[in-house]
């Protein structure tokens, strides 16, 4: 047995097998072999299996991003299937007598240096995918899954960008544990939404070596237990069932409203990232979504969603919720957020560089064609717009030109949309906040953007696990802005809530109530909970 220790960023248990991701290259050991003919089955059964994973991802893709961007399978598949790759496979573990991994790894490095030193720069790149298609047959000769939406157990990683766990089948994932990371980095946000444990900075001590292995994860103390005796394995089964028991008593509060004990109504909404969020936020009677993180639909694809593409899911958020508001965050991108195919470039420091709305005011062609499709959906639901990481007055205007422009386009064609759509901007900078009195009078609702704002107010890095613990005893600064925001934008008359991960934390939703926020938004397993404290108070 082997305990780990980092930090617990998404309460529960788990347990299961632990499944490394994303490592780069394997690693190889040279073996040598006697039964070179069982050892050339091996490979061909590898070769097969591979070729079978290359046809479900290009399905995949063409499904999800278009025949041209799924074409590179069909490439791999060409390359894993020339004579002249295999042959030379072969003869290294006939002429050497080593593992077909070894084997493949030779073939690997001579195929890429092979494309390399060739004159065309479009054979030049073949070099990259004569690598990838080594890997994966190696990965495969290992036993060892390569596509994402087929890793299941608990998910290991140096860190986990939101575009890599968008490609992951949620349903398969029972908790994520990472090197890296920080409780209010994207990975903590996604595994609380899931509601599955997660447990971030365990360093070096968490190794590839652990793969395949089973453990216990704890998301409360965040320690993780490799290879755990029996005894315990029993413990934590019978804590789990104890759980489950426990979040039934908060299934009592379905339908009771969300109201104080002097009767103050607060709004109870859901945060999603996408459409297969809807079910969890229905089934835990979220009164509406308060954070629809668009650019969720931009991660984990290789180009970019067409107008037509996100009007179908915005359109479809909108008439699951039946009638309940949904506010769609514009596209937030940057940071750790990035999409391959987007005009990025790489910056010293892309938390304070070309993100969210700085993004989209610069590229005003993906803007605008968020805010047709937002717009074109708006007639089918209750739908509502957020800009995020504003830090000016004239960026609003800026920002609602394009907006008018979108909508005058729309009026040209003909094509309806609710004119009179409610805007509103996230407060997730200091700037935001203390300008709060002036940009209320530009919009129709405040949202409190709290990682965001906890971030910059306290210059602690929200995906460095260094400085995470920094936060807690330093959060006075952040909780002065938010009431300063809740106050002014009290007194323009337009309403407040709060979006970022503080809006679950319990022990601070008396102080929203008295700073008089009018809207919780939290991830949808977190909202009875949070009903049955609000009725309390
Ligand atoms: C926030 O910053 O609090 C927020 C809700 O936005 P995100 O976590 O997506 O940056
Ligand atoms: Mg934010």
């Amino acid at each position: 047995m082997t305990e780990l220790f980092g930090k617990g960023v998404s309460n529960g248990y788990a347990i299961g097998k632990i499944c490394f991701m994303g490592a780069s290259s394997p690693k190889i050991k040279k073996k040598t072999i006697r039964d070179t003919k069982s050892e050339i089955v091996r490979l061909e059964m590898a070769v097969n299996s591979s070729l079978d994973s290359l046809d479900s991802l290009y399905r995949e893709a063409v499904s999800k991003v278009g025949q041209t961007e799924a074409e590179i399978f069909n490439i791999h598949k060409m390359m894993l299937e020339d004579d002249d790759y295999q042959t030379f496979i072969k003869s290294i573990i006939t002429t050497e007598l080593v593992c077909a991994e070894y084997a493949v790894s030779v073939a690997k490095e001579k195929f890429a240096d092979m494309f390399s030193s060739m004159e065309d720069t479009y054979m030049q790149e073949r070099a990259k995918d004569v690598r990838d298609v080594s890997d994966r047959l190696i990965r495969k000769l290992m036993g060892k899954e390569d596509n994402p939406s087929l890793l299941s157990g608990i998910i290991a990683a140096e860190d986990l960008a939101p575009s890599q766990t968008i490609t992951l089948d949620k349903s398969k994932v029972s908790a994520f544990i990472t090197q890296k990371g920080s409780s209010n980095s994207h990975t903590a946000i996604l595994a609380r939404g899931m509601n599955i444990p997660a447990v971030c900075a365990l360093g070096d001590s968490l190794s590839d070596d652990f793969d395949g292995k089973t453990a216990i994860v704890d998301g409360f103390s965040g320690k993780i237990t490799i290879d755990p005796p029996k005894e315990l394995i029993l413990k934590i089964q019978q804590e789990i069932k104890n759980e489950k028991e426990s979040s039934a008593i908060f299934r009592k509060l379905i339908g009771k409203p969300t109201v104080t004990t002097d009767g103050t109504k607060i709004n109870l909404f859901s945060n999603i990232g996408g459409l297969s969020d809807i079910e969890s936020v229905i089934n835990n009677d979220s009164e509406g979504i308060g954070l629809f993180r668009s650019e969720f639909i931009f991660l984990g694809r290789n180009s970019l969603p067409t107008e037509d593409e996100q009007f179908e899911i915005y359109r479809s958020v909108a008439e699951k919720m039946k009638g309940k508001k949904v506010i769609i965050r514009t596209l937030d991108i940057g940071a750790d957020k990035n999409a391959p195919y987007l005009p990025q470039s790489i910056e010293e420091n892309p938390a304070m560089g070309l993100r969210a709305i700085r993004f989209c005011l610069f590229n005003q062609d993906i803007f605008k064609s968020q805010l047709r499709a937002i717009l074109r959906a708006s007639i089918y639901g209750n739908i509502s717009i957020m800009f995020p990481m504003i830090i000016s007055k004239s960026e609003i205007i800026s920002t609602k030109k394009i907006l008018f422009s979108a909508m005058s386009e729309l009026s040209n064609d003909g094509i309806p949309y609710n004119n009179d759509i409610e805007t509103g901007i996230m407060i997730e900078t200091p700037a935001a906040a203390l300008l709060s009195d002036i940009l209320a009078d530009e919009v129709d609702f405040f949202s409190i953007g709290t990682n965001d704002l906890t971030q910059y107010t306290l210059a602690v890095d929200r995906q460095n696990s260094a400085v995470s613990d920094l936060i807690g005893e330093n959060q006075s600064a952040v909780l002065k802005l938010i009431s300063m925001t809740a106050f002014n934008g009290r007194k323009a008359g337009i309403w407040v809530g709060v979006c970022g991960e503080m809006a679950s934390d319990l022990s601070l939703t008396e102080f929203f109530i008295k700073s008089g926020i009018n809207e919780l938004s939290v991830s949808p397993h977190n909202t009875l909970r949070l009903r049955k404290k609000i009725r309390e108070i």
